[in-house]
């Protein structure tokens, strides 16, 4: 039996070591470090301590070493904080009871809930209280920035705001999205004040995305940032990312309940949209039973869920018919199936008069096709540079690769820009893969 002024003793070092966690131990790599227990020998020369660390076992491993470094340290801290008449030396021993890390688990994520509702609290009463407001969709805009962007222009016009949404220049409106409402609403960026006081950025992962509206974004005086994006920069002022969420759309119907606004029917076409696109028709893995619910209740508010899919997938011109002709033609298949890619020139649009917004979903064709990991889509910009869109078929994390090249993205479909040329630029990526698999 450990007597009563061993157990007081053990009791003062717990406390003390966790002190000195907490404030004096600054290395990132120690992450979430808890004293699950102390035990002093009788004679004070030597204290085991037990530590549970949060994170994978990699993680844990890298903070124990940094812990085992930072002994010496401790120790000197302790003696100062604790009265005693010999100071012990430390044995740091990593707890590895699951129910404690679990417990933390749990703490952290009621903490990380607890902040979103706070961050949620925040947006929504500064959209209250702000008079004008600009918003942004990310360049090359698809389904979900145009969705979220007009969905929540509308509601805020509807509460009477003076809105100014716009999609920042140089690409057109994606012909596919022309049925949205609120679609008349849009400003030409030119038009945007600088020095808003709230500014709204929807689905761009970092400031960048923004492209030429970046400067005019981050003069607001409060940037909110809504995104779902897990390689976001939380580069707001107030940062609403859940990574967990399908859609930067879902999160703007969150907003609009946590406001306490009503949802439209127009509204929830625009959502819808934004949901169907990015979960590429409830099929990607961002889909999960909380996205049928979400999207049953757009459609019960209304939502024109035919009209957003014909609009937006059985609505293909000629053109572009032709043009996925050639893209599909063109497909090769590299590195004993590793990768599969295609192309698309300037030329090609010329020829056949599609455009590039219309080729938004043309790598799905692609991915498409079995055996194959990595998909990627080379397109040749006007300027000459090449946008580069990787999908991945099995799980293999293309994210990575792209912020790798500069871009970015989610795990399975991710994107970024080439300064070379196509014939360059495929080059290059079929050399990372290469380095990547070792
Ligand atoms: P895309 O291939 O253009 O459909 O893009 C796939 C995903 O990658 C989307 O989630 C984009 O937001 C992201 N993405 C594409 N290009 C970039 C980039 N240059 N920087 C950051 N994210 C990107
Ligand atoms: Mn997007
Ligand atoms: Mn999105």
């Amino acid at each position: 039996m450990i007597p009563d002024r061993m157990k007081r003793v053990n009791e003062a070092c717990k406390e003390a070591l966790g002190e000195i966690l907490q404030e004096k131990i600054k290395d990132p790599r120690v992450g979430f470090v808890t004293v699950t227990g102390v035990e002093v020998t009788p004679d004070l020369h030597q204290a085991k301590v037990w530590l549970s660390v949060l994170g994978s076992d990699e993680e844990v491993e890298t903070a124990m070493r940094v812990l085992e470094k930072a002994k010496g340290f401790m120790r000197k801290e302790l003696g100062m904080r604790v009265r005693m008449r010999y100071t012990p030396e430390l044995k740091i021993i990593l707890d590895h009871g699951p129910e404690i890390s679990e417990r933390l688990q749990g703490i952290l994520h009621e903490l990380e809930e607890e902040w979103q509702l706070k961050e949620l609290e925040r947006i929504v009463s500064a959209l209250k209280e702000t008079a004008i407001i600009g918003i942004a969709s990310h360049i090359n805009p698809d389904g979900d920035s145009v969705g979220s962007l007009l969905a929540l222009a509308m509601v805020l016009d509807g509460a009477g705001r003076r809105v100014r949404p716009c999609i920042p220049e140089p690409w057109k409106f994606p012909p596919q999205y022309g049925f949205l409402p609120g679609r008349e609403m849009l400003i030409d960026p030119g038009d945007l004040e600088e020095g808003l006081e709230l500014f709204v950025a929807l689905d761009c992962s970092n400031p960048e995305r923004l492209g030429p509206l970046q400067a005019k974004a981050e003069s607001a005086r409060t940037l909110i940032n809504i995104d779902h994006h897990e390689d976001n920069k939380l580069y707001g002022t107030v940062n609403l990312v859940e990574a967990a969420a399908s859609s930067t759309s879902e999160i703007v119907l969150a907003i609009i309940k946590e406001g306490g606004w009503s949802l439209e029917p127009e509204v929830a076409t625009c959502l819808y949209t934004g949901v169907v696109t990015d979960t590429g028709r409830f099929q990607h893995r961002n889909t999960s039973p909380r996205t049928f619910a979400l999207a049953g209740e757009l459609a019960s508010a209304g939502a024109d869920i035919f009209q957003v899919v014909k609009e937006v997938y059985d609505n293909q011109s000629l053109q572009y018919t032709r043009l996925l002709g050639r893209a599909l033609q063109r497909l090769d298949v590299v590195e004993d199936h590793s990768l599969g890619y295609s192309y698309i020139t300037q030329q090609d649009l010329d020829e056949t008069g599609a455009t590039l917004p219309e080729t938004e979903d043309l790598i799905d064709h692609l991915r498409a096709v079995k055996d194959i990991r990595v998909v990627a889509l080379f397109k040749e910009l006007e300027d000459g540079r090449v946008r580069v869109s990787l999908r991945s078929r099995d799980g293999y994390e293309v994210g990575p690769i792209a912020r790798a090249m500069g871009g970015g993205g989610h795990a399975l479909a991710a994107g970024y820009t080439s300064d070379k040329d196509i014939t360059r630029s495929i080059e290059v990526l079929i050399e990372k893969l290469r380095d990547r698999r070792g």
